[in-house]
């Protein structure tokens, strides 16, 4: 019996990528999402406040991403990323007032930490060989446990690198996340770790493409549509409780449920599933950048870790923002902004802002949440899970969310129809 359709749950970019790649496959896709409009944490949408598009979170991928490149290449959107030719990354340290470029050469041979004008200021080739140590086996490892988290090639390099891909503070994270992390951009050569940003709103490269090409390959996507329950029968879904009704699940249908970890858990029975998060505050200044302003500078020393520029506005990210979520909102406003005015030489002033707090950002990338994610494939033969936090080998991103995706639409296409 082949698949003849498949229910997708939540339109996050987990959701859309399993959804796309069954369109693409011939298989009919009803998708649905129980917010007001798609894309989960990568929506974007209009604030009153600034007047302007904002994307939820500044979100970064990388070049050397292959199922962000291969989900672009499906959905006709791999134009909608840009950012420099070759890898290089602005940085500030705001406690000495320094400023430098770190500039990887392209090939896996990383001949650029023997250039002084490339590497971290007052660091020698030789500090760099101590990350070697994160490319073994590190199961059931901590960073901490795994390299040695000091010095300034740590403090000015790994740090600000591993906390943006971890979202969780790097000493604290799970080595193997790290390692898989530092396996596919710093070992593979720059290449591979050019940023790049979608523009001109991850919806328009994430999410509206994929809709389009679901709903031109016969699909359904649907909004305000949530999933309250599933009934069982021995191994199958049978039945799914919507919102606005129920659906029976017949013999060749496949449930993908891509939802996050916490309305999964409610839903499937003993769902093993991450449960503690990190929060990301983003801060935006209606602004338009100084002509000479770079896209992105990482600032060492300060509360805000990246400041981007764009078009329209100057955007900051805190991850692992745990500690200032919690602040009143126009306080966080001026500590973000006085960082962003010292590291670009700006008036104090503060221009028009929002910030947005997200507090379950992302699950905690330490080994004890990394050994909760569990697999895409259930007990339940026609029931497969996608999401970053099902177990990928990366840590909550993007190109894991894709990848869960992916992996669940292959699996609903192989599995044992009864
Ligand atoms: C502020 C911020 C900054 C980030 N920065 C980066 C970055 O720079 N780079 C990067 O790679 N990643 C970044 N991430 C992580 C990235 O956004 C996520 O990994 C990715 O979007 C997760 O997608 P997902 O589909 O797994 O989950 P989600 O986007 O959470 O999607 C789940 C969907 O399920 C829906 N849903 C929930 N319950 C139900 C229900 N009962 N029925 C139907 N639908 C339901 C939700 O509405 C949602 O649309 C960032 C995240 C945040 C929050």
């Amino acid at each position: 019996m082949t698949l003849a359709k498949a229910h997708v749950i939540g339109a996050g970019v987990a959701g859309l990528s399993a959804a796309v790649a069954l369109a693409k496959a011939g298989v009919a896709v009803s998708v649905s999402d129980s917010a007001a409009q798609v894309g989960g944490r990568c929506r974007s949408y209009f604030d009153p406040q600034l007047s302007m598009m904002l994307d939820n979170g500044n979100h970064l991928v990388m070049s050397g991403n292959r199922a962000v490149s291969d989900y672009l290449a499906i959905i006709g959107a791999s134009d909608r990323l840009v950012g420099p030719d070759e890898a290089a990354f602005d940085f500030c340290d705001l406690e000495t007032d320094e400023r430098w470029t770190i500039r990887p050469n392209p090939s896996s041979l990383a001949w650029w930490v023997l250039s002084p004008s490339r590497r971290v200021p007052d660091t020698m080739a030789r500090e760099y060989l101590g990350l070697i140590g994160l490319l073994g086996p590190k199961a059931g490892l901590r960073v901490d446990q795994a390299i040695a988290c000091k010095g300034p090639v740590w403090r000015r390099l790994m740090e600000p690198f591993l906390l943006a891909a971890l979202n969780t503070k790097p000493e604290d994270g799970s080595a193997a996340l790290a390692a898989a992390i530092v396996r596919e951009t710093l070992a593979k050569g720059g290449s591979a770790y050019r940023p790049r940003i979608a523009e001109p709103t991850l919806a328009s490269a994430f999410v509206d493409p994929a809709v389009a090409y679901i709903e031109a390959h016969g699909g359904v996507v649907q909004t305000g549509r949530r999933l309250r329950s599933m009934e069982f029968d021995g191994s199958r879904v049978t039945k799914l409780v919507f919102s606005d009704g129920e659906e029976t699940v017949s013999t060749d249908v496949a449930v993908i449920l891509a939802t996050p970890p916490w309305t999964a858990q409610d839903l499937i029975p003993g769902l093993s599933a991450p449960d503690e998060f990190r929060a990301i505050v983003n801060g935006h200044f209606k602004l338009a950048p100084p002509h000479a302003m770079p896209a992105m500078v990482g600032v060492i020393g300060g509360v805000v870790e990246w400041i981007f520029a764009f078009p329209d506005r100057i955007s900051v990210t805190v991850s692992a923002a745990d500690a200032i979520v919690d602040l009143d909102r126009e306080e966080l406003a001026r500590r973000l902004w006085a960082d962003v005015a010292a590291v670009h030489d700006l008036p104090p002033e503060l221009p028009e802002w929002q910030i947005v707090k997200e507090k379950r950002a992302t699950f905690a990338a330490t080994v004890e949440q990394d050994e909760k994610r569990p697999e895409a494939k259930t007990a339940w033969d026609n029931l497969i899970l996608a999401g970053d936090w099902t177990q990928t080998g990366l840590p909550a991103t993007i190109e894991g969310a894709l990848r869960s995706g992916f992996k669940a639409a292959d699996l609903a296409r192989g599995m044992a129809l009864v």
